[in-house]
């Protein structure tokens, strides 16, 4: 069975991309989302192990101890990491997999599966980032100060993406988000046992 496509998507926090995420997996049933450990505390509304696997430093340090994460890094003072064994287990039965990580963690897993797909959200302006990250409403202006000046550095890293995608449509961004995906499939370094079979077909090779 062919494996499937393993999927990097980040973002500025404010980027929307948790309403393109949202929207992708409740209008295309067939994707898996991983869902990450994190060391912060869970936002009003947030349940262990959907939003995301809420652990302890300790913890968090425990399953580094055990190489049990595909990649992880340390945002704004906590831990994020993508447990490996879903992520390969869901790849192994051909699904095609999400994570929706930050850009030091997305770089980890290029470096390590090259035929990963990279693509960061970005709102189309900068003022338009900081009016998001506002109206959400959940954060103190520290904390809105401090993601601003992260999305400063991570800019820097945008262009070791494979695609940009402008997110001032959520509709539109879905849609593209998924062409895009669809597309990694016809690949030809992908489709290695279909030429083989069209060149035994044409009697070029057995
Ligand atoms: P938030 O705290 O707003 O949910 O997420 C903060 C940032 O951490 C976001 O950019 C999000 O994409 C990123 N993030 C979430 N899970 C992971 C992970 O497993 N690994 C890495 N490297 N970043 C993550």
């Amino acid at each position: 069975m062919t494996k499937g496509v393993l999927t990097i998507v980040s973002g500025f926090a404010g980027s929307g991309k948790g309403t393109v995420m949202k929207q992708l997996l409740s209008r295309h049933g067939e994707y898996a989302l991983s869902i990450s450990a994190t060391t912060r505390k869970p936002r009003k509304g947030e349940r262990d192990g959907v939003e995301y696997f809420f652990k302890t430093k300790e913890e968090f340090e425990k399953m580094i101890g055990e190489h049990a994460f595909l990649e992880y890094a340390n945002y704004v003072g906590n831990y994020y990491g993508t447990p490996a064994s879903y992520v390969d287990e869901q790849l192994n039965l051909g699904k095609d997999v999400i994570l929706e990580i930050e850009v030091q963690g997305a770089l980890q897993v290029k470096k390590l599966r090259s035929d990963a797909l990279l693509v960061f959200l970005t709102p189309p302006s900068g003022a338009e980032l900081e009016r998001r990250l506002r109206g959400r409403g959940t954060e103190t202006d520290e904390v809105i100060r401090s993601r601003m000046r992260r999305a400063g550095e991570e800019s820097e890293l945008m262009s070791s993406y494979d695609y940009i995608l402008i997110n001032d449509d959520v509709d539109r961004a879905t849609e593209e988000l998924h062409n895009l995906i669809r597309s990694q499939h016809l690949a030809a370094s992908r489709n290695e046992e279909l030429i083989g079979r069209i060149r035994r077909e044409l009697g070029v090779c057995r």
